[in-house]
């Protein structure tokens, strides 16, 4: 494809994604009775296992895709308005570009959350046809090391070619905590995904119960300076984490299980990642009485959550909707685990 013809292509696909981002908007602020985001989960398994991830096994099978149809379609009847594809690692489902399709007939917008290890230019072309809108990639730091094998060493040639081919959006997260050893490294990471053209975030590594672990001072240091870095894009509203970053608790109103949803491979309704096992209801009996006895429901893990995509849903609703009622959190040996991967 010669390079005018992609770069047309490439703003036809931006153009009538702000057109969908703006509905969304619209539709999130005019009504609080639907879901703004939705993470599902395609596949458990993992080709990596990072140190610090409780998210992964290293066996599960692909959920098959009429399952992930059924899903999908209970999704769009709830009205949710992204669904972001999640893992374990979800380019390991055999069939994803069909899962995107069915996403796109039945949610405004759809997005994918990938270690990047499987990405070439050929399955980026695929991702493009199946109108795929947002990509993440996480990387750790900027050699592998016994934490986390998601380096820019490795994964740089992936990020030119997604520069090269992606008619996507593409935001490069890099994260402090967690054991990162060199928390320059995000630095780093975030000038090279600026360079290429994409959006950069910075995210704080949770504990196994999504909460806060205490930023060291060159780690809140180099935070503070990739704030300034920042480009506008909605994952940018991170706003929280400059008092998390600070040690201090936040004050906001987490709508986990109601403008946001995390369904498992199981097809459980979960808060988050980090508080599965609550409410644990199967996505097939969710209601929008569930969506608004959640939606006024203070989570008693939130002042210290640190899980920014709920926090930037939650930012839709700031300014309204009291929390009434109250739920503690579920201590960590009461999630719904994931069995640990063998190697
Ligand atoms: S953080 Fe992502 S890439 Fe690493 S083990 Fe967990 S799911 Fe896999
Ligand atoms: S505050 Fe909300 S997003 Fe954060 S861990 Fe608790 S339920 Fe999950």
């Amino acid at each position: 494809m010669s390079q005018t013809k992609s770069t047309a292509q490439r703003r036809r696909r931006t153009v009538d994604r702000r057109f969908r981002e703006a509905k969304l908007l619209l539709r999130g602020a005019a009504n609080t009775d639907h879901p703004i985001m939705a993470h599902i989960i395609p596949i458990r398994r993992c080709n990596l296992s990072c140190a610090y991830c409780n998210e992964y096994n290293d066996y599960s099978k692909p959920v098959p895709v009429a399952t992930l149809r059924d899903r999908i379609e209970l999704l769009g009847k709830l009205r949710t308005g992204v669904i972001t594809l999640s893992g374990g690692e979800p380019l390991l489902h055999p069939e994803l570009d069909e899962v995107i399709r069915i996403i796109r007939r039945n949610a405004t917008l759809a997005g994918l959350i990938t270690n990047g290890y499987l990405l070439t230019a050929e399955r980026i072309q695929r991702l493009n046809d199946a109108g795929l809108d947002y990509l993440q990639i996480s990387i750790d730091n900027v050699m592998p090391d016994d934490v986390s094998k998601k380096s820019l060493k490795v994964l740089d040639k992936k990020l030119q070619i997604l520069a090269e081919h992606a008619h996507f959006h593409v935001n490069i997260n890099s994260v402090l905590g967690g054991g990162i050893r060199n928390p320059e490294d995000a630095l780093v990471v975030g000038r090279r995904a600026m360079k290429l053209g994409f959006t950069s975030t910075v995210g704080i590594i949770h504990d196994g119960d999504g909460q806060l672990r205490p930023l060291a001072n060159r780690e809140r240091e180099v935070f503070l300076e990739m704030k300034k870095f920042e480009k506008r894009h909605f994952s940018r509203i991170n706003y929280f984490q400059n008092q998390i970053a600070n040690g201090q608790p936040s004050d906001w109103k987490c709508r986990a299980g109601s403008r946001y949803l995390y369904i498992c491979e199981d097809g459980l309704v979960h808060y988050c990642s980090q508080q599965r096992g609550f409410p644990a209801k199967p996505l097939e009996t969710y209601t929008v009485q569930d969506i608004r006895r959640e939606y006024v429901t203070q989570k008693g893990c939130a002042p210290f959550c640190t899980i920014s995509c709920v926090h930037q849903i939650s930012y839709f609703d700031f300014w309204r909707g009291e929390q009434t009622l109250t739920v503690e959190p579920v201590p960590q040996e009461q999630l719904v685990h994931i069995k640990a991967a063998t190697m």
